[in-house]
């Protein structure tokens, strides 16, 4: 793990203590899949069809293309259940031992759940909950989660090669789903995080990267009380909202999905206001 991280972790809690116990499984989860190896396929394509591509606004990957490592996450997927298993009995603790028993005897079982996550197949997702008795949302989360070593490969091995510069679509470059969190740097420019591979890339402030509205009289942010660096940005036209974090009021500058994880609070205000 990087100190960085760690770092992050803490400048983080000590603004928002509610955050800590999400923040530390976080990282926990993120050690427990630190060593295993994930390959990524050989993705290059000609130059002239990703520049093609990229002036007609389409992704490196669909979601369902992605050269994802299915076993590569099954493992994080079951090293991380494993370790739920031994935490103190809960509520919860039959069904991640279901879940972990379905992983390890039917090599096809994680598989299909990530698909169902890449293909945002959430009928189908229900679907295997329900067969070990799991909440939909967790073994979403938890599987998502399991998905990161892979996609961070396929991140890395993209991302210095795009002209990012040129990209100003409201969806990712590389796999073309939308922006879970955004940012504004120290300049005030934003960007928009990827909620799938984690990709960044730079997008206009008043426009909604969702509907691509830009009256200005339909646009607009709010923030929770005494968090002036974090706002919540919607959009009255197609009812959506964004969390954004203002690094200007910030001095460190910290990673994206902790802050995802650290903002939940803001969701919650959206949808009290009727976004989703
Ligand atoms: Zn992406
Ligand atoms: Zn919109």
């Amino acid at each position: 793990m990087s100190p960085h991280l760690q770092d992050a972790i803490n400048y983080i809690v000590r603004q928002r203590p509610f955050s800590k116990d999400i923040l530390h499984s976080y990282k926990t989860f993120l050690q427990l899949m630190e060593d295993i190896p994930v390959t990524v396929p050989e993705v290059w394509e000609k130059e002239s069809l990703r520049r093609l591509k990229k002036d007609e606004g389409f992704p490196l990957f669909s979601r369902e293309n992605l050269p994802v490592d299915f076993g590569g996450a099954t493992r994080a997927l079951s090293r991380i259940m494993e370790h739920l298993c031994q935490d103190k009995k809960t509520q919860e603790t039959e069904a991640l031992q279901a879940c972990l028993k379905k992983i390890n005897e039917d090599k096809d079982w994680a598989k299909s759940v990530f698909s169902a996550i890449l293909n945002k197949d959430h009928p189908a997702i229900n679907k295997k909950a329900k067969e070990v008795g799991l909440q939909t949302e967790r073994l979403y989360f938890l599987a998502k989660l399991s998905l990161k070593p892979s996609l961070d490969a396929i991140r890395s091995a993209c991302s210095s090669n795009l002209d990012k510069q040129a990209w100003d679509y409201g969806y990712c470059p590389i796999c073309g789903s939308e922006p879970n969190m955004g940012y504004l740097d120290k300049k005030g420019k934003r960007h928009l995080h990827c909620e799938l591979c984690g990709e960044e890339w730079t997008y206009p402030r008043l426009n909604c990267p969702f509907c691509k509205n830009e009256d200005q009289q339909a646009l607009g942010y709010f923030h929770s009380e005494g968090e002036q660096g974090l706002r919540v940005y919607f959009c009255r036209v197609c009812k959506r909202y964004i969390k954004t974090v203002d690094r200007r009021e910030f001095e460190l500058e910290t990673p994206m999905d902790l802050e995802y994880l650290a903002t939940l609070h803001l969701d919650i205000l959206a949808e009290k206001e009727g976004f989703e």
